[in-house]
């Protein structure tokens, strides 16, 4: 993986869950953070800012985690990954996580398109 897909891929992933725990748990209490993250032996590579509740925090740097450590050079969808490294239950909720946000940011990206369209 390159420093530019891994950076990347920290982005969306935060982009994923924050949306997810924005929707489904905007009532519980959550505290804004920032972390720094290394790749491949370099600091602070990048960072992830967001405001989670506890369970998607635990979430978010289990698969930080994962990714840093992802051996793939080139890094297939964990979909369709030989050797999947999430463990059954995290991938679940990962999976979860990911058809909820992707179909809401999908659909606010092609709202904003039509709204774009309609505008002019
Ligand atoms: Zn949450």
């Amino acid at each position: 993986m390159t420093r530019e897909k891994f950076i990347n891929e920290v982005t969306t992933l935060t982009k994923f869950i924050q949306t997810f725990c924005d929707d489904k748990h905007g009532d519980l209490s959550r505290q804004e953070s920032e972390i720094l993250l290394d790749f491949k032996g370099e600091n602070g590579v990048t960072s992830a800012k967001f405001c989670l509740c506890d369970e998607c925090k635990i979430t978010l740097f289990y698969a930080l985690a994962r990714l840093s450590e992802c051996p793939h050079e080139i890094k297939p969808r964990c979909r369709k990954c030989p050797n999947p490294c999430y463990e059954k239950e995290m991938y679940k909720k990962m999976a979860k996580i990911m058809v909820h946000s992707g179909v809401k940011l999908g659909l606010s990206k092609l709202k904003k398109s039509l709204l774009g369209y309609l505008k002019r």
